[in-house]
């Protein structure tokens, strides 16, 4: 019996914000290196993480949410998103098993029809519907696009995700991995601490703070008795914003501090020290040149 041909490529999961995108990348790497977060748009378009099997190697792109654009930020997303899903070799477009298609949906079928990529129709949180619920969805989702394969799954609880990655695995091309099979993630340690420190802000403030608040790391050095020194700065658009992630006497930025901290000396597996500062930058979210200075490009 001969064996299967090793294979790799590239993945993107694409779909509405909060649909359980970063849950899932999570679930199939298995470590927590995407960053989570019920708000949506935490993360930008990057190669996030790799799982090797036996028989091959998928790397995968978590893009950003693909919703309707409203301002600049919105829309250079919107188009990256978009674009990315037309270069890889494989597309899970996750939906929520609780949810009709809508608009969003239409909008990467349409950018899908015709490319020729298999697309993959994951139908997450299956743990929330009853089962005849989720098989009128099922039609529903069908008569939308020539999916290649339907995979009902729950990120949460890990059903059908085993099977999600078989199915995968065996439509990338035939060829040698991509990366060597101890590395998870190429992302930047730098890009991974802002990331962290910014799912905290989101956490820890709620509401209060909109998704104008962008985190550059400025300097990131390794001490000689191992500690790692870190220094970021969080960027906001106005003083009253400044004011709500410094909290009162400090104590907001205080424990975003530490429990950024704490998960990052997890994730580098050495003491942190981190120091955080906060700067406003009137609108930064509308202004090209800022985004480009803050990695949006
Ligand atoms: P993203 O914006 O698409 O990356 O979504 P996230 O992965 O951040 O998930 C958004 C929310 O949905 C989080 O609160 C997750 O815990 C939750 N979630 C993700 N997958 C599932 C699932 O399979 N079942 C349930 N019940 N919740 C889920
Ligand atoms: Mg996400």
């Amino acid at each position: 019996m001969a064996d299967k041909p090793f294979r790799s490529g590239f993945i993107s999961i694409v779909g509405r914000p909060n649909v359980g995108k970063s849950t899932l990348l999570n679930r199939i790497l298995g470590e927590k290196i995407v960053i989570t977060s019920d708000k949506p748009q935490t993360t930008r378009n990057r190669i996030q993480g790799i799982h090797n099997v036996p028989e091959g190697q998928l790397v995968f792109i978590d893009t950003p949410g693909i919703h309707r654009a409203r301002s600049r930020l919105n829309r250079h997303m919107v188009e990256a998103a978009l674009a990315s899903i037309k270069e890889v070799d494989v597309v899970f477009l996750l939906v929520e098993a609780d949810t009709n298609p809508a608009g969003e949906e239409g909008l990467i079928t349409e950018t899908l029809a015709g490319v020729g990529i298999p697309v993959f129709l994951v139908i997450n949180k299956i743990d929330l519907v009853e089962k005849e619920r989720l098989l009128a969805r099922i039609a529903a989702y069908a008569s939308l696009f020539p999916f290649r394969e339907i995979v009902p799954v729950s990120a949460l609880t890990g059903d059908g995700v085993e099977r999600l990655v078989e199915l995968a695995s065996g439509c990338l091309p035939e060829g040698p991995a991509y990366f060597p099979d101890d590395i998870i993630s190429d992302l930047p340690e730098r890009f991974i601490v802002a990331e962290i420190v910014r799912e905290k802000i989101f956490r820890l403030t709620r509401d209060e703070i909109p998704y104008s608040v962008a985190v550059t790391v400025d300097s990131f050095k390794e001490r000689p008795d191992g500690l790692i020194a870190i220094a970021a700065s969080i960027v906001v658009e106005r003083d009253s914003q400044k004011g709500i992630v410094i909290g009162h006497r400090g104590a907001m930025l205080k424990r975003i501090g530490s429990d950024a901290r704490h998960e990052i000396e997890g994730l580098l597996d050495a003491r942190v020290f981190l120091e955080l500062f906060v700067k406003v930058r009137r609108d930064w979210s509308e202004n090209p040149r800022i985004l480009k200075e803050l990695g949006y490009e």
